[in-house]
């Protein structure tokens, strides 16, 4: 299996069959699992195997299957499938963190992702620095000898900022801290997080793993020893586990995951491409634009711009909601990654709990608009778009 390519351990990896030896991957939606004698429950609680199960929310044959998959594509020792991505980031961050630990993060992030840094690591004594994520500077003053990690969104929500993940790590590793990266905008297809240095790496699965708006998932992937020692500790007794509903429902995402993610990819870049300096717009932000700041960077962490871009409509809030209630394919939602084009406008929605002077230190202005681009055929959303502007 480590000489297949991504496709076919997309298909293929992590398979485990039952007796029965069905094609596709069975659930078992079970909660528990039976011992034959009294003295087999005895040792599995001893020491449970790798094919041997005690409870749903230690394990589970499907939820097994996942994380093997996840792993696979990720080049990962080992992952744990959570509930939903939220309880990946508190369950990676919880797991390994004590009062008086500290913690570097960048400002912009995931509205829930900072409420667990802000509101409850602060609650139990960790203390917790931010810092412009593009300022290496910045990094290099927050991170010190007793920082323990450090979390981060690759590439920032919605402005699709591109942090230096292998400066940030070189960073953090010179002082043993552990670099933890929320890496949903990249995506495991086009982004290898563990390559450029980082130690742990948190998907909401929910986003483009799944790609259909089905369930809801998450999964945290690190070596062994954090996933087996630190973080299965935590959120087997906490009750974080994944379904093993969710679990089938992702492996059957996973089998196109690399067809959608590529796909749409090309679409955000027809789009971005085609929006670029409409008389309409302030901006259009797309990493794989060469007008993105960090336009470089992103083509060295990346495959390429990935699915998601945002757009600056003149003309702020009433303009940007003028486009988006004219737009006919394209629905209004906050999820990303999906078969289906979805337009989100942050600053009221997503990003509406903080002030507005966060908002525009972090560059969210009332005119944007994020599209995370679907798999509708790229000129029928551009001529969506083009229409919608056109109402302004
Ligand atoms: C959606 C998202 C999360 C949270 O995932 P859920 O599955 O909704 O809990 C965390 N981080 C980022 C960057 C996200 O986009």
């Amino acid at each position: 299996m480590q000489d297949w390519n991504t496709r076919t351990k997309m298909v293929h990896a992590g398979t485990r069959r039952s007796q029965y030896g069905e094609v596709s991957e069975a659930i078992f939606l079970t909660q528990g699992f039976v011992y034959d004698t009294a003295e087999q429950a005895q040792d599995r609680f001893i020491q449970t195997g790798d094919d041997e199960f005690i409870y749903a929310r230690y394990g589970n044959p499907t939820v097994r299957m996942f994380e093997e998959r996840i792993a696979a594509l990720e080049g990962a020792e080992d992952a744990f499938a959570t509930a939903s991505g939220m309880a990946a980031v508190s369950g990676a961050l919880i797991s390994m963190l004590k009062a008086g630990d500290h913690v570097v993060s960048s400002r912009a992030l995931f509205g829930s992702c900072l409420y667990i840094l802000e509101e409850i690591l602060t609650r139990f004594g960790v203390e917790v620095t931010y810092v412009d994520g593009l300022d290496l500077d910045a990094w290099a003053a927050a991170i010190r000898p007793d920082t323990k990690a450090i979390f981060l969104e690759g590439i920032s929500n919605p402005t699709l900022e591109v942090i230096d993940l292998r400066a940030v790590s070189e960073l953090a590793h010179a002082v043993g801290a552990l670099v933890l990266v929320d890496n949903v905008f990249a995506t495991p297809i086009f982004q290898r997080s563990l390559d450029l240095g980082a130690d742990v790496v948190i998907y909401s699965a929910t986003k483009h793993i799944d790609g259909q708006g089905r369930v809801l998932g998450g999964v945290i992937l690190g070596t062994k020893d954090f996933i087996r020692k630190t973080v299965e500790p935590y959120l087997k007794h906490t009750g974080g586990s994944m379904s093993p509903f969710s679990a089938w429902v992702l492996l059957k995402g996973m089998e196109t995951l690399d067809l959608r993610c590529r796909a749409q990819a090309a679409t955000a870049l027809d789009v971005a491409t085609a929006l670029d300096g409409h008389p309409k717009l302030a901006r259009v932000i797309y990493p794989g634009l060469e007008s993105h700041p960090q336009h470089a960077l992103a083509m060295t962490q990346m495959d390429c711009g990935g699915t998601m871009l945002s757009i600056d409509v003149s003309g702020g809030k009433e303009a940007a909601f003028s486009v988006l209630n004219a737009l006919k394919i394209c629905t209004i939602s906050n999820n990303l990654g999906d078969a289906k084009s979805i337009v989100t406008h942050p600053a009221t929605t997503t990003h509406q709990r903080l002030s507005e002077a966060q908002r525009e230190t972090l560059g969210i202005t009332p005119g944007m608009i994020r599209i995370s681009c679907g798999l509708e055929d790229s000129r029928d959303l551009i001529a969506d778009f083009i229409a919608a502007l056109d109402t302004i």
